[in-house]
C-alpha cells in the first residue's frame, strides 16, 4: 500500500471527538468540514506553555527524498499517547510545489501520517492562499505607488526587492518583466515570483504572537529604496492593515488527527534555508498549551533547521525543548559514506561506517545547545540486521541514547522504545537551551559563531558586497537581529558536493538580505532557488480523480 492507500484505509474520527478529548470548549473550535478545524488563539496559555515538554525532531544531512522527520514526529507523538502521555504533534503545512513536483506531500508517511491526507496536501484550510494574497496585495500596492503621481513616493523601480508569490513550482515565473502595455499598464520593471513558502509573509506569520504583532511586522517589511537611497517600507504604503485583514483566519492554527486518532496541529511552512523552517510560534505554543508533550520538527538537517529553531524561533518565543530527536537513516549514512543515491538498498557495512562522521557532527553540534539528544534510526525495509546493529553500537559507544523508529511500518507501536527514551530524557531536563550567539554580538561574530560552532567551518569570508552592506545594516538598525544563514541543505558546508563530514572549509557570504518584518537578517551563503521548477516527470502526471471523487497518485 502507498501512503494515500494507507491514509484512506483509516476513516478519520469527526474532529469534534478529537477536540472533545482535549477538553476544548465548543466556542473555541471553528470546524472546516468534518475533519479539520481552526483553533481560537485564546486557547494559548503561557502558564501551560511553560509546563509543557517540547520535543524537537531534526535530522542528519538529508538525501533529496527526506530522512523522515515528519514521519518520526507523528509516530513519536502517537507512541507518547499510547504510553499515556497527552501529546500533540505540531508540524508544517505542505506546499503544492513539492506535492506536484518530486518530493510529494508533507503529511508523514506509511502508518505515521496525519489525515485526511488529501485535504492536508491540497488547499487544506486555505492558509497558503491567504498568505499568497497578502503578499500579492503588497506587490500590487507597490506597483500602484510607482505608477501614481498623487502618492509620488519617488520609489526607484530598479531597487524593488519585493516579489509576487504563488504556491506552485513554476520556473517560468522566476524572472519576469511586469508593467508592460504603455502608460496605463504601469512602469515596466524586472521582477519575479517566488513560491509562497519562500515569501516573507509566511516567515512573518510563523514568527507572530498575535494579530497586532502580525500587523506590526507587516509594517516593517523592507521593500526597496527611493531615488535618494532612503528605504521604503510596507508602512509607507499603508499596507499592513489590509494585509493583516486578509490573514484573519490564516493566523489560527489548524487541528487534524494522526492515523492513531491523536491530535496534530498543522500551521505555516516557511523554507528552512532563507527562512526559519519551522511551523508557527502560535501553533507550537498552542500544542504546548493543550499537550503535556508537543512534538515538532524543523526542516532539513540540524545545521539548518535545528539551529534556526533554537536561535531564531525559541529565542523569540521564550520556549525551549526538553529533548532533541536526531533522525538518522542507514540509507543516508551509506550515501555520506560514498554510495550512490541509486544504490542505497543493498547492504554495505563499510559505506555505512564511512558515513558515521556525518551523524557524529550533528550530534556534536546539537550538544552545544545543552539539550539532551536521542538518536532515532528511521528504519527502512531495506535496512539489514547487521547494518542496524552497527549503527546502534556506534551510538552506544558515543553514549547517546538510541532507538529504532518503526513508525512508518507500524505507526505509534513502532516508536514505543523511542518514546520511552524521550520521556526519560525530557523528564530529567531542567535546563533551557544555550544559544549559539547573543543578539548583542556583531553581525560578523554571529555568522562566525554559527559557521564555526554549528557547521564546523574554519573561517568565514564576506564578499566585498556583503562587507559594504554591513554599513547599510547599521544604518537601518538591523544589527541586533538574529541571523538566518541561507545555504545548501545537501552539505554541512556551503558547497553541496561536500557530503559526509567536511573539514577545513570556509563559509562565504555573498550578500545580505533583510527580513525586517520576520525579524532576521539573511546572510546568503549560496544561491537559493525561491521558485523551484518541476522535474522532467512531475508527480502531477500520475495524479487522478475518478468520477466519484476518488483521488489517486498522491504521495
Ligand atoms: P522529512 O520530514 O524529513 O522531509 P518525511 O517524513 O516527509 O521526511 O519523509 C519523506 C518521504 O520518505 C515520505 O514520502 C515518507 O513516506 C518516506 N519515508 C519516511 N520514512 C520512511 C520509512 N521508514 N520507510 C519508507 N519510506 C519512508
Ligand atoms: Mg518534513
Amino acid at each position: 500500500m502507498n501512503d494515500l492507500d494507507i491514509a484512506k484505509s483509516v476513516p478519520p474520527h469527526p474532529i469534534r471527538l478529537i477536540t472533545q478529548k482535549l477538553g476544548l470548549p465548543e466556542e473555541k473550535i471553528e470546524p472546516y468540514g468534518k475533519f479539520k478545524a481552526k483553533l481560537d488563539l485564546e486557547l494559548i496559555q503561557e502558564e501551560k506553555v511553560q509546563q509543557s515538554k517540547l520535543i524537537l525532531v531534526t535530522a542528519i544531512t538529508p538525501t533529496p527524498a527526506g530522512e523522515g522527520k515528519t514521519t518520526v514526529t507523528i509516530g513519536l507523538s502517537d507512541a507518547l499517547n499510547d504510553l499515556g502521555k497527552n501529546s500533540i504533534a505540531v508540524i508544517r503545512e505542505p506546499s503544492l510545489g513539492p506535492v506536484f513536483g518530486l518530493k510529494g506531500g508533507a503529511a508523514g508517511g506509511g502508518w505515521s501520517q496525519v489525515i485526511p491526507m488529501e485535504d492536508i496536501n491540497l488547499h487544506f484550510t486555505g492558509d497558503f492562499h491567504a498568505i499568497e494574497k497578502s503578499n500579492n496585495l503588497l506587490a500590487a500596492l507597490l506597483d500602484n505607488a510607482i505608477q501614481s503621481k498623487v502618492k509620488n513616493l519617488q520609489i526607484d523601480a530598479r531597487s524593488i526587492l519585493w516579489k509576487r508569490a504563488m504556491d506552485m513550482n513554476d520556473r517560468s515565473l522566476r524572472n519576469i518583466v511586469c508593467g508592460l502595455g504603455g502608460k496605463s499598464g504601469g512602469v515596466p520593471r524586472e521582477t519575479g515570483f517566488q513560491i509562497t513558502a519562500a515569501s516573507e509573509v509566511m516567515a512573518i506569520l510563523c514568527m507572530s504572537k498575535d494579530l497586532e504583532d502580525l500587523k506590526n511586522r507587516f509594517a516593517k517589511i523592507y521593500l526597496g529604496d527611493r531615488l535618494d537611497g532612503s528605504p521604503v517600507f510596507a508602512s509607507d504604503l499603508n499596507a499592513q492593515g489590509a494585509m493583516a485583514t486578509l490573514m484573519k483566519e490564516a493566523i489560527k492554527p489548524n487541528i487534524v488527527q494522526t492515523l492513531g486518532h491523536h491530535p496534530a496541529l498543522i500551521h505555516g511552512g516557511p523554507f528552512a534555508n532563507i527562512a526559519q523552517g519551522t511551523n508557527s510560534i502560535l501553533a507550537t505554543k498552542m500544542g504546548m498549551s493543550l499537550g503535556e508533550y508537543a512534538v515538532t520538527e524543523a526542516g532539513f538537517g540540524s545545521d539548518l533547521g535545528a539551529e534556526k529553531f533554537f536561535n531564531i524561533k525559541c529565542r523569540e518565543a521564550g520556549i525551549s525543548p526538553k529533548a532533541t530527536v536526531l533522525v538518522a537513516t542507514i540509507r543516508a549514512l551509506k550515501y555520506h559514506g560514498g554510495k550512490p543515491l541509486t544504490d542505497l538498498e543493498t547492504e554495505d557495512l563499510e559505506a555505512l561506517e564511512k558515513g558515521f562522521p556525518n551523524l557524529e557532527h550533528h550530534l556534536e553540534s546539537l550538544k552545544k545547545f545543552e539539550i539532551p539528544v536521542v538518536v532515532a534510526i528511521n528504519v527502512f525495509k531495506s535496512d539489514t540486521e547487521a547494518e542496524k546493529k552497527l549503527l546502534i553500537d556506534f551510538c552506544k559507544k558515543l553514549n547517546i541514547p538510541v532507538a529504532l523508529s518503526e513508525g512508518w511500518e507500524r505507526g505509534g507501536s513502532g516508536c514505543l522504545d523511542l518514546a520511552k527514551l524521550v520521556i526519560q530524557e525530557a523528564e530529567n531536563c531542567n535546563r533551557s537551551f544555550k544559544p549559539t550567539y547573543e543578539l548583542e554580538d556583531s553581525v560578523v561574530d554571529k555568522i562566525k559563531k554559527v559557521s564555526q560552532k554549528v557547521y564546523g567551518a574554519s573561517e568565514i569570508i564576506l564578499s566585498p558586497k556583503a562587507q559594504n552592506q554591513l554599513k547599510k545594516i547599521e544604518r537601518l538598525g538591523y544589527q541586533k537581529l538574529p541571523i538566518c544563514i541561507a545555504k545548501t541543505q545537501k552539505s554541512i558546508s556551503d558547497q553541496e558536493k561536500l557530503i559526509g563530514r567536511p573539514q577545513g572549509f570556509q563559509i562565504t557570504i555573498r550578500e545580505f538580505e533583510f527580513a525586517a518584518g520576520a525579524g532576521f537578517l539573511i546572510p546568503m551563503a549560496g544561491e537559493i532557488l525561491r521558485m523551484p521548477g518541476l522535474p522532467a516527470k512531475p508527480a502531477a502526471e500520475s495524479m487522478d480523480i475518478s468520477g466519484s471523487g476518488e483521488i489517486s497518485g498522491l504521495f
